[in-house]
């Protein structure tokens, strides 16, 4: 017998950007319409790394979403902290978000170009601030990922203490690679639940599901599809919702990010449904985060129906989402 709502309990967006100013003003409310809790990512047009820049952000963020129940938990860009700093940023992060602007194609200077960064990852293991990674080298761009994976095995292997979390992963490696490790967890997108390659720039190319990393191969999306349908205790919801205006993605030179914040849970409950899955959606979408972190995000509930919802063509006449006009099967029941 189909079902025909389903209740989730405090839904969790562990990846998301919500940008500054009007764009922030902008579609800080969607996803706080419908999830708990989000981590924020730090990579402003100057990167959050300051403790007093993350307290001022997160006021911002808490302004944007105020009337919403809603938990922001902030992230510092990665540099080279000092002890101290660590220790007074602790209480009010979640973890520290590392861009590997050193990585190369070879796995082996791409190691070496994270020594440089050791000393403050060692400081966070020791004191317990997790590590969140984008985990690509500067290699082409179909094998960034998965050359990248020997640089995880590393760092997990250096600081066994230390909690890792790779972010969008896009690969089949990526996901073997959870199995392997204790310490190293995982985001996945949305779309890259849903699209590969084909879908981005096998026709007509599609700016709208452009993103970093790239969408991959089919073989790649089953196996991050297996792991979310079947509640991989390591992996965890993160939309790595990434706003832009028309202008920057329906141009020359289009901005990467892909814009899922306000479709992406009645998307996943249409998908999961699909697949036979629905009853690990609430793992998917807070339990795993939860019991990986410990967070304790607010008590809030968000009903899903099988009702048909019109994804609208854009959001403020200037952010296009994935499937802008397209019709889906479930929707967030407003009440
Ligand atoms: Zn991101």
């Amino acid at each position: 017998m189909p079902t025909d709502s389903l209740t989730l309990d405090r839904p969790l967006d562990m990846h998301l950007h919500l940008r500054e100013k009007e764009m922030l003003g902008l579609v800080g409310p969607l996803s706080a319409a419908h999830f708990a809790g989000a981590v924020v990512m730090p990579n402003l047009v100057r990167p959050v790394d300051s403790l007093a820049d993350l307290l001022a952000y997160r006021e911002q963020v808490a302004a944007a979403t105020s009337g919403h129940v809603f938990m922001p938990f902030m992230t510092l860009f990665f540099r080279d902290y000092s002890d101290e700093e660590l220790a007074a940023a602790r209480p009010h992060l979640l973890g520290i978000k590392l861009y590997p602007a050193g990585a190369t194609t070879n796995s082996e200077a791409g190691v070496k170009a994270i020594d440089a960064a050791e000393s403050t990852i060692r400081r966070m293991e020791e004191q317990g601030i997790p590590l969140l990674v984008h985990g690509e080298t500067h290699g082409f761009v179909m094998d960034r990922e998965s050359e990248f994976l020997a640089i995880y095995r590393h760092l997990a292997e250096t600081f066994p203490k230390l909690r890792i979390t790779m972010e969008h992963i896009t690969t089949a490696g990526a996901v073997a690679l959870l199995d392997a490790f204790e310490n190293l967890f995982a985001t996945v997108t949305l779309q890259h639940l849903l699209i590969t390659l084909d879908d981005v720039a096998g026709g007509l190319l599609n700016p709208h599901l452009f993103c970093k990393p790239i969408a991959k191969r089919p073989e790649d999306r089953a196996a991050l599809l297996a792991a979310a349908l079947g509640a991989h205790p390591k992996l965890m919801f993160g939309s790595d919702s990434a706003p832009h205006p028309r202008s920057r993605k329906e141009c020359c030179g289009c901005a990467a990010g892909v814009f899922t914040a306000p479709i992406a849970l009645p998307v996943l409950a249409e998908l999961f449904e699909k697949h036979h899955g629905l009853e690990n959606l609430q793992a998917f979408v807070s339990d795993n985060a939860r019991a990986i972190y410990g967070v304790d995000p607010p008590a809030k509930s968000i009903t899903l129906s099988r009702q048909p919802m019109k994804i609208p063509e854009s959001y403020g006449g200037t952010v296009v989402p994935m499937f802008a006009g397209e019709e889906i099967g479930w929707s967030v029941r407003s009440d």
